[in-house]
């Protein structure tokens, strides 16, 4: 994105919308504004939903085999705009190039992935009660879902929404994170003339303009950001009896046990820490290491560290991009303090990064903190940034206890040569997702769910997904 030209507030455009901009983004590595968008005001948001509200009745009349063939060949448009896509994220967000073209390739794999689940949604039939008798079970679209992004993932987050809603014959009303509408308004055009006006819209604006379109009348709700914000649609969405899918942070743990190859954990955590700058849900935050192992953990994990490349997204060589806002890099600096305050140990990193190319960039330090207190800030709270934190346990007792000790319950990993604790940890961590010998990345086709404070409802990627979308209808036939 090189000129600033200003976005309009929703997709399709409002016919009597000015031009006049709400709000500026900017590139976290380099400081400059790169976006300028409308925000839509109360008469945007009404105009916008009768429009959805039509597109429904158009789109829900086609086949699902119909609207599957179609949203394939969006699919294959986004794809063909892979770099463009690209350059916005990584202008909006921050996160090296590379990693904006594989955020791209897993949302499209996860993509088509549930168009061939949805291609096979549908109604089972049961025994009926008498002779003659048919009981069958038929799902139908709700209507118009609310989608609601955060900033992390500027695709793939909306993807995992946009596609099993509209697959399964909803319209879809989308409202981007503010930081990072540019990906997002890509996508939405690029299903220009595939789909009916109005199947899919879009909506640009802050938190106000995302409260108001809750309060609207839409017929379901999926979420994904902030536990704070969380909590105000569910309780909107729960007086208005609207159905919602919450998605939200983690304090993800990782157990390593005296394995015979520790290097080989150590770099798939510190993949799974550092990739998006730490700026993932799924991030793992806690390494809860055996106390035999603590200290090469401690010096692996901080040579790990040193060699991580921070730098503006666009350069090749940048391994880790910037923090994508000012509110969140102060947040990281506060915790980071709190924690050394109450006692935590920073092993490496711990401040502020200014980087000669890049000196307005909103720059962390990759971060090692140390501390057995379960009670730290380190150790209870979800940071969002290239942060780690080290744990010693003695037993397999205390490290599962250590890892649930937590209010989130998104993901987990474990490294370990012994099957018993493997299976003792699948049954007993307390989280959404397991994983065992690898780090914390979802595969395309299963459920990518939290519990706890993690999340509410259905999760999103695996075929539950589109239960969610649909409502449920017991159908009897006498014979
Ligand atoms: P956020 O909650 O501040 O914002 C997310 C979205 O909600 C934005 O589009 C924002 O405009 C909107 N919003 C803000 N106030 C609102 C209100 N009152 N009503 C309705 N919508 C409102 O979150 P963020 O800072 O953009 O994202 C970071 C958070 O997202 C982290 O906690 C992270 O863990 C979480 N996250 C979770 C997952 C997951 O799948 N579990 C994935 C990515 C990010």
């Amino acid at each position: 994105m090189s000129t600033p030209r200003v976005e309009p507030p929703v997709l399709p455009v409002a016919a009597d919308w000015t031009g006049s901009a709400g709000f500026e983004t900017r590139d976290p590595a380099l400081g400059k504004i790169v976006g300028r968008y409308g925000a839509a005001s109360a008469a945007e948001v009404a105009h916008t939903l009768a429009t959805a509200r039509r597109g429904f009745g158009a789109w829900s009349a086609k086949t699902a085999n119909q609207r599957c063939d179609l949203l394939a060949a969006w699919l294959g448009r986004i794809e063909s705009e892979t770099d463009a896509l690209a350059g916005d994220m990584t202008d909006e967000q921050g996160k090296p190039l590379a990693e904006s073209k594989a955020e791209i390739g897993k949302a499209l794999r996860e993509a088509r992935q549930m168009l061939g689940f949805a291609r096979a949604h549908g109604g089972q039939t049961l025994p009926g009660r008498a002779p003659g008798w048919t009981n069958t079970i038929q799902r139908r679209p709700r209507g118009v879902v609310l989608a609601i992004t955060p900033w992390n993932f500027p695709v793939l987050t909306p993807l995992r929404k946009l596609v099993p809603a509209l697959a399964s014959g909803n319209a879809v009303v989308l409202k981007p994170s503010e930081y990072t509408p540019a990906a997002a308004m890509r996508l939405v055009r690029a299903a220009h003339d595939l789909l009916p006006e109005g199947a899919l819209c879009l909506v640009n604006g802050a938190g106000d303009v995302a409260a108001r379109l809750v309060a609207s009348g839409i017929d379901a709700i999926s979420f994904t950001g902030s536990v704070p914000t969380g909590r105000k649609i569910g309780a909107v969405a729960g007086a208005n009896l609207v159905p919602v899918s919450l998605e939200l942070g983690g304090k993800n743990a990782v157990i390593v046990d005296k394995v015979a190859n520790l290097d080989a954990a150590l770099d798939a955590i510190t993949g799974a820490a550092f990739q998006c700058a730490g700026q993932r849900c799924t991030s793992i935050s806690r390494v809860i290491v055996h106390a035999d192992h603590h200290e090469a953990a401690a010096e692996g994990l901080t040579r790990r560290l040193s060699e991580l490349k921070p730098g503006p997204g666009r350069n090749p060589q940048t391994t880790l991009g910037p923090i994508t806002t000012q509110a969140q890099l102060d947040k990281i600096t506060r915790l980071v303090r709190a924690a050394e305050l109450d006692g935590a140990t920073v092993l490496t990193g711990g401040t502020r990064l200014t980087l000669p190319d890049a000196p307005e960039g909103l720059f962390f330090a990759p971060t090692l903190l140390a501390t057995d207190d379960a009670e730290n800030p380190a150790s209870t709270e979800e940071i969002f940034g290239p942060v780690l934190t080290l744990t010693r346990y003695h037993s397999d007792d205390e490290a599962l206890r250590l890892a649930n000790a937590t209010v989130f319950g998104l993901t987990s990993a474990i490294f370990t040569d012994r099957l018993d604790f493997a299976n003792r940890a699948t049954a007993e961590l307390q989280t959404g997702m397991i994983h065992v010998n690898h780090g914390t990345a979802p595969d395309d086709n299963m459920p990518f769910v939290g519990i706890k404070a993690s999340g509410l409802g259905t999760g999103s990627v695996g075929p539950s997904t589109l239960d969610f979308y649909t409502t449920e209808h017991a159908v009897y036939v006498a014979g």
